[in-house]
């Protein structure tokens, strides 16, 4: 496995000069664009790893799934989905648009930022500050790695020129789907996607999912098999943002992405795949890291279609 998984980055590591690493968050600017990395984790805990897996990143809307399983967990589904839709969407992660045409009271779904940020306003806690350290304590546990902390440079650099995030969620605001400060909402949404990572960490949230909510390693249930099925099943649908549907069709694993060049991708029953590229397509996936998800997908079959 270590041999293939070397193979699949030397193959594909060219992919990451047709990128571009994300520079609209000015903390993000500075990783490297040819850093290319993967580990696998299956469900006896296993891990195989290649490339630049060990080199650290912020996790940003890969966050989206750990808010998801809490604000689930705090809240139940029901409630959950009256406030936040789960239909893909062809817009932008951070577009405006169906939000004022159609869904001005309900974001279409919990992967875009508009519905993420709806979301995050679901986990419980009395004050902004508890509600970001049961998120962070949360993904410890569920990543294994107590030290999994955020980067605090780009977390301000964030807050600082998040004006679309801040427009976004003011104007959810103003039609009643978010209730509570605006402010705190999203200082917690910015925190969540400032914690930082490795592929190693995701890769062992993505073998949690897979093994239907058991910690491989442990053996803990942390989130009932009901609750990882419905994840699995918006990242699917929805965690590739506007590309969902060509990686569903080329590589049919549930993944979800981020601008930090992450992607945390669970294949039901078998394993978890983390993987970093920093140089992004137009669309903000990891270029390079899609290759090599198509490329593991078509040597071990990995599609669940
Ligand atoms: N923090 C980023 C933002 O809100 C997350 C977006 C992403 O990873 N696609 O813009």
């Amino acid at each position: 496995m270590n041999e293939l998984l070397k193979t699949i980055i030397k193959n594909n590591r060219h992919w990451t000069s047709e990128g571009k690493v994300a520079t609209y968050i000015p903390g993000l600017s500075n990783a490297n664009p040819d850093a290319l990395g993967i580990c696998v984790t299956n469900l006896n805990g296993d891990e195989y790893c290649a490339g630049d897996f060990d080199t650290k990143f912020t996790v940003q809307s890969i966050s989206k799934v750990v808010t998801l399983l809490l604000a689930i967990l705090d809240q139940g589904k029901d409630k959950v989905f009256s406030k936040v839709g789960m239909e893909p969407t062809a817009d932008a992660f951070n577009s405006m648009l169906t939000l004022e045409n159609r869904n001005s009271h309900r974001p279409i779904n919990p992967m875009i930022n508009a519905g993420a940020i709806v979301t995050v306003s679901m986990v419980a806690g009395g004050s902004c500050d508890e509600a970001f350290n049961r998120i962070l304590e949360f993904t410890r546990k569920i990543t294994g790695n107590p030290e999994i902390n955020i980067n605090e440079s780009v977390y301000l650099s964030e807050k600082e020129t998040g004006n679309r995030n801040r427009a976004l969620a003011y104007f959810m605001k103003s039609t009643g789907a978010i209730e509570g400060n605006v402010e705190e909402v999203l200082d917690v949404y910015f925190r969540q996607c400032s914690i930082e990572a490795t592929c190693k960490d995701i890769a062992r949230i993505g073998a949690m999912l897979a093994n239907d909510g058991i910690l491989p390693w442990s053996g803990e249930e942390v989130v009932p098999k009901s609750v990882a099925r419905i994840v699995k099943s918006i990242m699917a649908t929805c965690g590739m943002y506007d590309a969902s549907g060509k990686f569903a069709v080329h590589i049919g694993i549930p993944a979800k992405s981020g601008v930090g060049g992450g992607i945390l991708a669970s294949v039901p029953g078998k394993m978890g795949i983390g993987v970093l590229g920093p140089a992004l397509d137009s669309i903000g996936n990891s270029i390079g890291g899609i290759k090599v998800l198509e490329e593991l997908s078509r040597d071990m079959d990995l599609s669940i279609f």
